[in-house]
């Protein structure tokens, strides 16, 4: 039909030429593993992502082809972030936490052509380069770690790559559903699963990134991703930040505790975003250790549930929002985000966390609904468990390269999680586990999401996690492990921790107490998530390694 709008294609370079067009001056701050900071800003960003697509073009990369990254959160691997897909090829962020066995499947089912590594974390391609064909060449980023003992070869230093290239401005005309990026799944639940992210979905993503009632991000935010780059685009915050022209702080490998409080602080950051473990941490640190953390408004926490105690705590102690997101590498990854709603704000404190500690209420063109074992649309009441299954723009259709099982992806076109959810009257959906990880005692659900949020309102229990048991009479029984916290008042009683998750469970749901145990610490996945696989390999009860000495 004539008259209609344009057609402009979404595409990466316009969210690169949007930042160093409007926001020129605004800092990409990167801090060294050394601890020292660079500091840059999107105009000379912009020249160097040019120079490094000369860059890609002399080593003879093609549109389409995979180029993998093996780095932490730094301004060499955003400058990757852009140069990759705005040459028309594809950027694949490889999980460095990952077991060898794993990188050497990803590395070969990708096929990827070179690998940008942080130079002190090359040893381990070092070892794996002989089983890796695809692979030509290894570019070295220098990031003042500590040196490793052996390199993989052919390798080349990225900054004497990046001098030798030209300044010639060229970018090529995409179609917005041209491959940008590339990530597997962790494989918490089998093979790592590959997803392939478009220029257009990577820009819509972006951009609700931006909305007040997703992340927020804006002009004047300064963010910093504790969350990993190689981990669903850093959750598109790279992204997002770009095209608000927010400033952007990466943090290198040091993300927890003291560094963290400091380039926090230092840098006066206001948005923060990592999983619950992350800022579980930082709160344990601040309540010992005196920071002025007072720019910073926001942490967007997201990957696991955000316990209620830490939502609670940062609000209480330090005045800073605890916002809960939900997502995975095939939503892109955010799918939900919990806020308030205008209504709530004049609701009592446990009212509103009640909603709090849900996972939020679908982002903007995202849907979602719960079905049951035949497919059939469960009631949104806070009350029935079913399938969250969804559906948008930015949701993978099918994973890369025939990489995994289709049964995720149902007739109709919507994406079946694998997740347990509620949704209540007002749309917001609350997980109540894993399918794979709820307990079934008798024919009825446990949740070990909610049992693991009752347990740390205990104040000595620092982290928790709970699995099911199997047994002959009542199928599964809940089995409860707790880390405590470093300065304990008192220690914690087994007693009183059932005692507390008495007040949400009822009898027959609790642990028995041979069924609780304290350990030294917990299994983590490749993104610091809790292991549950790792975990059941302790059943029925942790190994002597694993108590505390
Ligand atoms: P993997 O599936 O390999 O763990 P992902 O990072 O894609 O890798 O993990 C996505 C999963 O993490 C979701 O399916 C969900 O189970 C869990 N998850 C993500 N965000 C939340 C949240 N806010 N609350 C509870 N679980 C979450």
């Amino acid at each position: 039909m004539n008259g209609l709008m344009m057609d402009c294609p979404l595409v990466i370079s316009s969210i690169l030429r949007r930042a160093a067009r409007y926001f020129p001056e605004k800092a990409i701050v990167s801090r060294y593993e050394d601890e020292s900071i660079f500091r840059s800003n999107y105009g000379q960003f912009y020249t160097r992502v040019v120079r490094l697509m000369n860059v890609l073009r002399d080593l003879g990369i093609k549109p389409g082809d995979r180029v993998a990254t093996f780095a932490w959160n730094h301004r060499r691997h955003l400058e990757l972030y852009f140069a990759v897909p705005c040459l028309g090829a594809v950027l694949h962020t490889v999980n460095l936490r990952l077991h060898r066995e794993q990188l050497r499947y990803i590395f070969n089912h990708a096929q990827d052509r070179v690998i940008f590594a942080d130079r002190a974390l090359a040893g381990l391609l070092a070892g794996l380069k002989p089983n890796l064909p695809t692979v030509e060449r290894y570019i070295l980023m220098d990031e003042r770690g500590p040196e490793p003992a052996e390199l993989p070869t052919p390798w080349v230093d990225y900054e004497q790559l990046m001098e030798a290239a030209s300044d010639r401005e060229e970018f090529p005309r995409l179609d917005e559903n041209t491959a940008a990026g590339l990530c597997y799944t962790s494989g918490t639940t089998g093979e790592p699963k590959g997803v392939l992210y478009s220029h257009r979905s990577t820009y819509l993503h972006a951009m609700s990134g931006c909305m007040v009632d997703t992340s927020a991000v804006g002009e004047r935010e300064i963010v910093l991703p504790v969350v990993p780059m190689f981990h669903v685009n850093a959750w598109g915050l790279p992204y997002s930040s770009a095209l608000a022209g927010a400033t952007q702080v990466f943090p290198g490998p040091l993300v927890l505790d003291r560094p963290l409080a400091e380039l926090l602080e230092a840098e006066r950051v206001t948005i923060a975003v990592g999983i619950p473990l992350i800022w579980n941490r930082l709160y344990q640190y601040l309540k010992e250790n005196k920071h002025d953390l007072s720019r910073l408004h926001t942490l967007f926490v997201g990957g696991a549930a955000a316990p209620r105690t830490l939502i609670e705590g940062f609000a209480r102690d330090f005045g800073i929002n605890v916002i809960q997101g939900w997502g995975m590498t095939e939503t892109s990854p955010v799918g939900t985000v919990s806020r308030l709603k205008s209504a709530m704000v004049g609701w009592t404190e446990t009212e509103r966390l009640q909603v709090q500690v849900k996972q939020g209420i679908p982002v903007i063109t995202v849907e979602a609904r719960i079905l049951d074992e035949a497919g059939q649309d469960l009631p949104w009441d806070g009350q029935h468990v079913g399938e969250l299954v969804v559906q948008g723009p930015w949701i993978a259709s099918a994973y890369y390269a025939n990489s995994g099982a289709d049964a995720a992806f149902t007739q109709d076109g919507w994406f079946r999680t694998g997740d347990m959810a509620t949704m209540d009257e007002r749309g917001y959906m609350q997980i109540a586990d894993r399918k794979k990880d709820l307990i079934k005692r008798k024919g009825e659900w446990i949740s070990s999401v909610d049992m693991e949020n009752e347990a740390l309102a205990h104040p000595g229990i620092l982290e928790t996690a709970v699995v099911g048991r199997p047994d002959e009479e009542c199928d599964e029984l809940p089995v409860l492990f707790f880390v405590t916290c470093k300065e304990l008042a008192a220690p914690v009683e087994i007693q009183d921790i059932i005692a507390l998750l008495g007040h949400k469970f009822a009898r027959w749901q609790l642990p028995r107490p041979e069924d609780v145990h304290l350990v030294a610490s917990l299994p983590k996945t490749s993104v610091g998530k809790i292991d549950k696989k790792a975990l059941r390999l302790w059943l029925p009860c942790p190994p002597l390694e694993a108590q505390p000495s």
